[in-house]
């Protein structure tokens, strides 16, 4: 699954005046009989129902939205995913409906606005990583390969020893020799088949397991490309079962997350320092992203943005007190936005990549979201 391009198609779509529903759901242990992410929505559902009970064109078109999902949650949802993500807006000659499942449960949110809600997805995107894990001993090597919090494919490379029988005219020496030949071209073996896989699947992180002397034999073989692409190098026995090989990798993956963010909040306050390419804080952030200029937008989890607004005229993004008008073009018609689900979906939009952060007291004290720049 192409997630990037979902987000980009997500983020592309335009406010209009129909109501836009995007669902989260943990649906872990939900069959048909049993749907436990439904308590959690039908609060939400109650509400949205009376909010909109008024006849109107936005009643229809969310009960039509509702509709649809209800079926494809009916009907589509399968047993092994343990998430879902679904959007839906029904307005005549411009319906949209995605329907995404993963192996990973979301949290739980029920969103109605004009445009999708797709902070929650950029920040999965973010955190479900997609790598190899190659366990090996000397005999076999099993490759996975994971996405989403699952595994998504296995496969197994055995030896291939014609097993020749130690015999009396072949001294000790030939036969270790003879040995260390056999072991270096299966380890080179499984090198191959590992790096064609990443290739032919587009991956580009990989954690390699094993004991401590396969790994360094390993290590010794690999080729400059794969040797930037490792990961981690984990003590896992090639018996290991897969959810153990699962929890362990993600740990990984989770420590390396924090470590990219660390290195992003580093950049961004030097570029603060140095009066350089960095700009902090709502405002500041909404004015770089109207003039065009962001090249990273970085966003805390926690963010909580202030009222904003979307001027009719000019399109900026605007922040400050209701009923002021706008500060670029002194239009008085202003229509509300969440600013972090507009930061993000413009900066999507404009081509820029986005960073979610998560729990670090310096950035939330410095307001919770900034950028770096392309330019001043
Ligand atoms: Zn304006």
């Amino acid at each position: 699954m192409n997630l990037i391009k979902h987000i980009k198609v997500l983020a592309a779509c335009e406010p209009t005046d129909a109501p836009f529903i995007s669902l989260y759901l943990n649906t872990r242990g939900s069959d048909s009989g049993n749907r436990q992410y439904e308590f959690a929505i039908q609060d939400r559902l109650s509400f949205f129902e009376k909010e909109f009970l008024n006849g109107g064109e936005w009643e229809k078109s969310f009960k039509k939205s509702w509709q649809k999902i209800e079926q494809y949650l009916n009907d589509n949802l399968e047993l092994k995913s343990n998430g879902a993500v679904l959007f839906a807006r029904s307005q005549p000659g411009n319906d949209f409906f995605l329907a995404l499942q993963f192996p990973l449960p979301l949290e739980n949110r029920f969103v109605v606005d004009r445009v999708p809600h797709v902070f929650p997805l950029v920040q999965f995107l973010e955190n479900s990583h997609h790598y190899m894990v190659m366990i090996s001993d000397s005999q076999k090597a099993k490759i996975f390969e994971i996405q989403f919090g699952g595994i998504k494919d296995i496969q197994q490379i055995e030896k291939a020893e014609e097993e020749k029988s130690f015999r009396g005219e072949w001294t000790r020496m030939h036969y270790q020799n003879w040995k260390k030949d056999q072991t270096k071209k299966f380890i080179k073996q499984k090198i191959k088949v590992l790096s064609e896989l990443m290739q032919r699947n587009d991956v580009k992180h990989l954690v390699l397991a094993g004991d401590e002397v396969m790994l360094s034999r390993i290590k010794k073989e690999l080729p400059k490309r794969l040797q930037g692409q490792v990961l981690d190098f984990a003590r896992l026995g090639a018996r290991t079962d897969e959810h153990q090989i699962l929890r362990q990798t993600l740990e990984a993956f989770a420590d390396f997350e924090r470590i990219e963010d660390i290195d992003t909040l580093v950049s961004l306050r030097r570029e603060l320092l140095t009066d350089g390419l960095g700009v902090m804080g709502t405002q500041a952030t909404a004015e770089a992203l109207n003039a065009g200029k962001i090249d990273e937008l970085i966003v805390a989890t926690e963010y909580e943005a202030p009222p904003g607004w979307r001027c009719d005229n000019c399109d900026f993004l605007v922040t400050g007190s209701a009923g002021e008008p706008c500060q670029y073009c002194g239009h008085r018609v202003l229509k509300p936005v969440n600013l972090k689900d507009e930061l993000v979906r413009r900066t999507l939009v404009s081509g820029a990549s986005v960073e979610t952060i998560m729990y670090n007291v310096w950035f939330m004290r410095q307001g919770g979201v900034g950028a770096l720049l392309r330019y001043k």
